[in-house]
């Protein structure tokens, strides 16, 4: 990657531009309103190095929705507060199901396969409401601190929408709430739950506040030991089985990155030792992950060789 660096600025924009001229594949989610008015134009990447350069292309700086990129700071957080305690009440394994899929939570008795799913990030949000007094501020502070940026705020009509439509994920709650892996009020997790996922952000901002999963868990901008390097590998390891839902093998095989998407049309891929890259546009595959994302990161991790495989 040294020699790549020379190059990384131009490889962006070459890359970028691949990816808007070819036509637009996928849909824009529509499964809340207030997604579904996202343009399905805008296309941007931002590629954040441990020297805290961020380099970018397109759309870069404006902010969209996290969706489910929140479910890694969501993790961290909870990881930060829990220790190994976690992982009684969450798998690591991956689902090979879609990201809101609810069969397995009952086979498995309410405990989600991994955090990176829904059930998994709603247990997730279930332990931040429980350890601290207000779960949605500590994490909007938490990734302004990563992002190193005072603006990343939540969307209040991303909010209503994801609340009034969110019947899906309160099944999901109630149904681990059965099995008594829920401890705080159902209502209060969904609303920890759907505020993570209503958070904006830039490709940017994204990349910068990821950048100590590419540096075994220290911050390289703000000097923060966000987690141990042993941590750091925990969560990368269940990004790279599990980040892209159930398009986790295809990624890793294509790309072989830890990352993770949301339906937002975000994309974020940790390149342990050299940085993080964040891709951004709204269509999106069956799968649920961006389909210009997906083949601006391929093509970028194939010319610079990245995977970590
Ligand atoms: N808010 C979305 C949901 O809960 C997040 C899912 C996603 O980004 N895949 O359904």
């Amino acid at each position: 990657l040294a020699d790549a660096d020379l190059s990384l600025p131009q490889a962006l924009r070459d890359i970028h531009r691949l990816a808007v001229e070819q036509p637009i594949e996928g849909k824009v989610a529509d499964y809340i309103p207030a997604l579904a008015t996202a343009d399905a134009i805008r296309c941007g990447i931002a590629f954040a190095t441990l020297d805290g350069e961020v380099h970018t292309a397109g759309d870069a700086e404006l902010p969209f929705s996290i969706q489910s990129i929140s479910k890694v700071f969501g993790l961290v957080l909870a990881m930060q507060r829990m220790g190994d305690g976690l992982w009684r009440r969450v798998g690591m394994e991956p689902s090979g199901q879609p990201f809101n899929s609810i069969v397995q939570l009952e086979w498995e008795h309410g405990i989600p396969r991994n955090p990176f799913i829904n059930a998994g990030a709603i247990l997730v949000a279930d332990t931040l409401v429980a350890h601290f007094s207000s779960s949605r501020q500590a994490f909007l502070s938490f990734v302004r601190r990563l992002a190193g940026s005072e603006y990343c705020d939540v969307n209040d009509e991303v909010l209503a929408s994801e609340t009034r439509h969110g019947s899906r994920n309160a099944a999901l709650a109630y149904l681990m709430k059965s099995f008594g892996n829920l401890e705080a009020e159902v209502d209060e997790v969904l609303a920890h739950y759907f505020f993570q996922c209503s958070v904006e952000m830039s490709c940017k901002e994204l990349a910068t506040s990821l950048l100590f999963l590419a540096n075994q868990g220290m911050h390289p901008i703000t000097g923060e030991k966000v987690t141990s390097p042993r941590d750091a590998h925990r969560v990368n390891a269940i990004l790279s089985t599990s980040g892209m839902y159930d398009q986790s093998g295809q990624f890793a095989f294509a790309v072989g990155l830890p990352a993770k998407s949301g339906v937002g049309g975000g994309i974020v891929a940790i390149v342990p030792g050299h940085g993080v890259i964040a891709a951004w546009s709204p269509p999106l595959n069956r799968h649920g992950n961006s389909t210009r994302g997906l083949s601006m990161i391929t093509e970028l991790a194939s010319r610079l060789g990245l995977s970590i495989f």
